[in-house]
């Protein structure tokens, strides 16, 4: 044992021992500070200023109730959250997530992966997280939004232009935003880089919605050129038919990819001739189905019950782009047989920590979350550059803006990979890159 093994083993017992009821959050930080000891190794001065103490705490984390009327007329309650995780690059930045499950747990992990994942953009933000029990699915518009509203009457009090600036995630899109930022303003006044992801018509970012999945496709044909081989003529399989889904399978398309799959939360679709993106964006965006309809509308799709990771397909990249822990030991060991040579992350934290080593096994290249869909917080975080210069940037502009970034990061996770001895691992690689900015402005800032 050295002293850098000893102090993250005593790091990992405080967690688990602090929090034994969060196991999203534990296994975030488990897979972050088993790929960081060769850091703390060649850094002994951020183990005496206890960086990853200070770094697996929250600044600060606020629950709140959120009690609205629903069209019945009746009151019903859910619980609200924002976790501001660590601002030692910049103000906290990160999504609110309205799903069922979310928890502590659920928003503690992903303020924890955003911290690292901004960071890895090169801008200047934090990383924070937010999020509600709430369920959209089958609420009518009125429902949403007298929720976001009352959301928006407790969130107000703890968000700011350089204090913290959140967007949206799974369940909190163009029109949750459109509701929350409507009543930040009855109440604070207009201010318009609060929140990001907003509306064209009022200080929002051209690209923002295709951002993640935009950048996921940059990300893996960086990562599939940098082992001598192309998106073009591959085979994909996506799950998800969200706003990462939908944008990762146009752009896979783009680069002369076929992608055979979307999926919801109840089933996924095949369509061995590719998917049609203009009907799934008709279907989600407009009509707010499930795949079942999708199938039911496209005549070549066939709809399955079930998780795609389980059906019996041959593919050559596997892009998860619906949720965490979606892919199993089993499911990674299923998709490896399958023929995949790639897998990179949409979702956050989509392969469990068993998963990835059946990855690293079979000797995948594997694109974690945090570099993988750094994407869309890159453009939330230019949405808010054009806010402070009251301009907005051309469509070609932030996309070219985002491409960069995205080739940008998979270059410093290799960077770091190799420098810490660690090369082709792009996960400790980015987690590596990810950290060492943030330790460094947190020793230089002191405690
Ligand atoms: N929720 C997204 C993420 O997981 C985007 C956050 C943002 O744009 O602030 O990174």
């Amino acid at each position: 044992m050295t002293q850098a093994t000893d102090y993250i083993a005593s790091i990992q017992a405080t967690v688990e021992g602090r929090d034994p009821n969060q196991p999203e959050f534990q296994e975030a930080v488990g897979n972050f500070l088993h790929t960081i000891t060769p850091v703390f190794e060649a850094h002994p001065e951020y183990i005496k200023a206890n960086i990853l103490g200070r770094l697996t705490e929250p600044e600060r984390a606020v629950q709140f109730q959120v009690a609205w009327q629903d069209d019945q007329g009746h009151m019903q309650v859910n619980r609200g959250f924002r976790v501001q995780f660590n601002s030692a690059i910049g103000p906290y930045k990160g999504g609110l997530r309205f799903h069922p499950s979310v928890t502590l747990s659920i928003v503690k992990f992903l303020g924890f992966e955003q911290i690292f994942k901004n960071s890895l953009t090169g801008l200047p933000i934090g990383g924070g997280k937010g999020g509600a029990d709430f369920d959209p699915k089958g609420k009518s518009d009125a429902e949403i939004m007298r929720f976001c509203q009352s959301f928006m009457i407790e969130l107000q009090r703890h968000i700011g232009l350089d204090l913290d600036v959140p967007a949206g995630d799974i369940g909190v899109g163009g029109r949750e935003i459109g509701y929350l930022y409507g009543m930040y303003k009855r109440l604070r006044g207009a201010e318009r880089g609060i929140l990001t992801g907003k509306g064209l018509s009022y200080g929002g970012s051209l690209v923002r919605p295709e951002a993640t999945g935009y950048g996921l496709i940059y990300y893996t044909e960086a990562m599939l050129k940098e082992n001598g081989q192309t998106l073009a003529g591959k085979t994909v399989v996506v799950s998800g038919a969200g706003n990462v889904a939908t944008y990762a399978i146009q752009k896979a398309q783009e680069y002369g990819a076929k992608v055979i799959t979307a999926s919801d939360s109840n089933g996924y679709v095949v369509d061995e001739t590719g998917i049609d993106v203009a009907t799934l964006r008709e279907i989600k965006e407009v009509k707010r189905g499930r795949m079942r309809d999708y199938a039911a509308a496209v005549p070549t799709a066939t709809y399955y019950e079930g998780s795609v990771w389980d059906a019996d397909l041959k593919y050559d990249v596997a892009l998860p782009c619906a949720t965490q822990n979606e892919i199993d030991a089993a499911q990674a060991k299923r998709l490896a047989a399958a023929g995949v040579i790639a897998v990179a992350e949409g979702a956050n934290m989509p392969s469990t920590p068993e998963a990835i080593a059946e990855y690293a096994a079979a000797g995948l290249f594997y694109g974690p979350a945090k570099a993988a869909n750094a994407g869309g917080v890159a453009v939330s975080a230019l949405e808010m550059s054009q806010d402070s210069r009251r301009m907005s940037d051309s469509f070609a502009v932030v996309d070219g803006q985002l491409k960069a970034i995205m080739e940008n990061l998979f270059a410093e996770s290799v960077a770091a990979a190799k420098e810490y001895g660690v090369a082709g691992d792009y996960m400790a690689g980015a987690n590596i890159a990810g950290f060492t900015k943030v330790a460094s402005a947190m020793l230089a800032q002191g405690w």
